[in-house]
């Protein structure tokens, strides 16, 4: 601990007592780097110990704490080599329970004989004694509660830094709430009926009741949508101001191009198309989202966009997250542009090429001469990944970009190809994920909207079940027979590691299944005879790509992966789709996955697999049974989850974003409305210096432009 006087809020963490750079450092994996971090380091759950009970009256799997001394204490290793039990028995003047620990032999050192301690868990009867397995614990002193006997808050954690760690950190941070600057606008606040601020994320860690954690949660989640949305209401104003090139719309050429394809344009493509030529003729910046399911036919349109631009003489950047999808765009703008002498460069990590229309084909080039080219007067269209928007990257006539799955790159990047250009280029990007209507409105307010809200007609409708455990076997025969016919499944699974916390265990043994465990019993029990492999966010993206590549060549039967699976990738063999935990994901993240599979001729299968027959669970997963509108299940899902999946895919854009995704659609109506009126009112925050302040470091942190 470094000595220091006046310690503020903002200072390190390391300036509390106990923070060595050690600890520090696990800090940092959390994202907690200030007192003022480790304040807002929010909960993810809470466990209710709070039910104090004599031991006499402990029911059996009911969580509740006791309270009691020790009578004895015993450590002991099994047969498993490394395997440790550590077993206490604590008395109270009703009775004796046993508390039992596994490989936590430190535990052992801890407790002492008559010691006065705390345990909370749920009980059970284990060779019939009154046992606690796993049960949080802590000594009766001085201190006041903080692991049990109370509502207890349960963080995000990482290797090393407990929740347990955490809450005896927070204690300490708390001393500091008195400095926590007051945000919202007083009149909102007494509008609202919220806490000040100190008190607020007090409660948000050690709430009295359960309902005070909410109201806490709901406050914060308030001032984050405020915040974010004053920052949107301000970008917004700000683009409006900005020069872009005016790129006039050539309507015969368009309509040439669509008199060449091979089908009629979707209602919801031409409406797009349309906006999208409309907002680039204007002297200030396009910033359009189109927002189309899967397969619902953005490359189209994006394709419409850019004949339009280079028809004027301006040149496009098209930037896809993956190699794959780039080369795959390139491909498609090739066939799909040919006949309109536009020399079109593919710019990757390991492969760039030029497309000589002229010759109707591609050729590879020096990355060297393929970014001397770009700087030049040749190429129209640069279609590649990050690759794109490295410094010495350096266009001509740049006049619009897009970008595909936006959220996969951060809001700065823009600012990246902007930097030759006294004009600033227009900005289409497109996204899979169906937005809801509010959060358009809020969260995402910063652009206009482009909806493709249909599908091209001749799709195959997915068929989509609910799966019980005991219809497993039947649901693996299925997927057998489809691919001996010939096709590919995905399998999901909802994370890569075991959950291994003492709390977690000490009330649930619920298991999350793991994609390195599943892809084992898969590849050796299930499928001994089939190609199985496995994709997780851990492996290298080379490999990566060769994994998709394989799969692509229908080298690989079964891919087990986790919910990082490659956006917006195109197998169209691939029939099947089986969720793992499929109650776990929100509805528009499952209605993704299913869209990975259905893009073929084959009738494809989403199997939903669930592990218990929770009677809420089925009625929520019965929407994926019902409707393959994503639209619909995105609006369901903000209704049911709060917009948290939906501003996650922002989240490299905006930071602080600890809360707001555990908004309701009303907070999220309410804070639309505040800061629409307070902009309107005081758009410089004139008479709001701290609110004003904040949001100025939000920016500085993110680099907006
Ligand atoms: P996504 O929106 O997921 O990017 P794509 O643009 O890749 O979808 O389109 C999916 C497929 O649908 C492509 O093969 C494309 O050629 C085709 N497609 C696009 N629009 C139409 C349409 N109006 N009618 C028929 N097929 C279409
Ligand atoms: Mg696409």
């Amino acid at each position: 601990m470094t000595v220091k006087k006046n310690i503020t809020i903002n200072d390190s963490v390391s300036h509390l007592p106990y923070v060595n750079p050690k600890v520090e450092k696990l800090l940092h994996k959390l994202g907690v780097k200030t007192i003022y971090d480790l304040l807002t380091h929010s909960p993810s759950r809470y466990l209710d110990f709070s039910n104090i009970v004599k031991i006499e009256d402990v029911a059996i799997d009911q969580v509740c704490t006791i309270q009691g001394q020790i009578i004895s204490v015993n450590n002991q290793r099994t047969w498993k080599r490394g395997f440790n039990i550590t077993e206490a028995i604590v008395g109270d003047d009703t009775g004796r329970v046993k508390a039992v620990w596994f490989n936590q032999p430190f535990i052992a050192h801890r407790l002492r004989i008559g010691q006065f301690v705390s345990l909370s868990g749920k009980a059970t009867i284990q060779n019939r004694e009154l046992t606690f397995s796993h049960p949080a614990y802590e000594t009766l002193g001085k201190n006041e509660l903080a692991h049990t006997g109370m509502i207890v808050p349960i963080y995000p954690e990482t290797a090393g830094m407990t929740s347990k760690w955490i809450r005896f950190l927070m204690k300490q941070a708390l001393k500091y709430a008195e400095e926590l600057p007051e945000i919202l606008p007083p009149e909102i606040k007494v509008k609202e009926k919220f806490l000040s601020k100190k008190d607020a994320v007090k409660n948000l860690h050690f709430p009295p009741d359960m309902d005070a954690a909410k109201q806490a949660k709901k406050q914060l989640a308030f001032e984050e949508l405020f915040l974010i949305q004053l920052i949107v209401l301000g970008l917004k104003k700000n683009i409006e101001k900005q020069k872009a090139p005016a790129i006039k719309a050539d309507i015969d050429l368009v309509k040439n191009f669509l008199s060449r394809l091979p089908f009629q344009l979707t209602a919801g493509q031409k409406k797009s198309a349309w906006q999208i030529i409309q907002d680039m003729e204007k002297p200030h910046p396009m910033n359009r989202l189109l927002n189309g399911d899967v397969g619902s036919g953005k490359t189209i349109v994006a394709a419409i966009a850019t004949l339009n631009a280079t028809g004027r003489g301006y040149q496009v950047a098209y930037l896809a997250p993956t190699e794959i999808l780039a080369r795959q765009h390139f491909a498609t703008f090739c066939r799909f542009l040919q006949p309109f002498n536009i020399h079109i460069a593919l710019a990757t990590g390991s492969e760039n090429k030029i497309f000589e229309p002229e010759l109707g084909d591609s050729y590879s080039i020096k990355k060297k001469d393929l970014i001397a080219e770009i700087a030049g007067e040749k190429i129209g269209i640069a279609i590649g990944t990050h690759t794109l928007l490295q410094e010495k990257v350096k266009f001509n006539n740049l006049g619009l970009v897009i970008i595909d799955e936006q959220h996969r790159f951060g809001v700065s990047q823009r600012a990246t190809l902007l930097r030759s250009s006294a004009l600033i280029p227009h900005l289409l990007s497109m996204t899979a994920t169906p937005i809801p209507r509010t959060l358009m409105l809020t969260v995402f307010g910063d652009l206009d909207i482009s909806i493709l809200n249909e599908m091209p007609v001749g799709r195959k409708k997915i068929i989509t079940k609910i799966i019980s455990p005991k219809e497993r076997k039947s649901a693996y025969e299925f997927t057998r027979q489809q691919i001996k016919e010939g096709r590919q499944a995905f399998i999901i699974c909802p994370r890569i590691e075991q959950a291994t916390s003492n709390e977690q265990l000490a009330i649930s043994n619920g298991e999350i299944k793991a994609v390195k465990e599943e892809y084992k019993k898969l590849s050796e029990e299930i499928f001994p005879d089939l190609k199985v492999a496995m994709i997780h966010g851990k492996i290298k993206p080379k490999e990566k790509e060769k994994i998709m590549a394989d799969f692509k060549d229908n080298k690989i039967n079964i891919l087990v992966s986790t919910s990082v699976i490659e956006v917006g990738i195109d197998i169209p063999n691939a029939s099947i789709m089986m969720i793992e935990g499929a109650d776990r994901f929100g509805l528009a993240q499952l209605h993704q996955f299913r869209g990975r599979v259905g893009r073929g001729e084959h009738q494809s299968f989403c199997f939903l697999m669930v592990d218990s027959d929770t009677k809420t669970e089925k009625d929520r997963l019965q929407a994926m049974v019902k409707t393959e509108n994503g639209f619909e299940l995105a609006e369901k899902d903000l209704e049911i989850r709060g917009p948290g999946e939906f501003i996650g895919t922002r989240q490299s854009g905006m930071a602080d974003i600890a809360f707001a995704a555990s908004a309701d659609i009303f907070t999220l109506e309410k804070v639309r409305k505040y800061a629409t009126e307070l902009f309107a009112k005081d758009p410089a925050l004139a008479k709001y210096p701290a609110l004003k302040e904040k949001l100025n470091q939000i920016k500085q942190k993110t680099h907006f432009e």
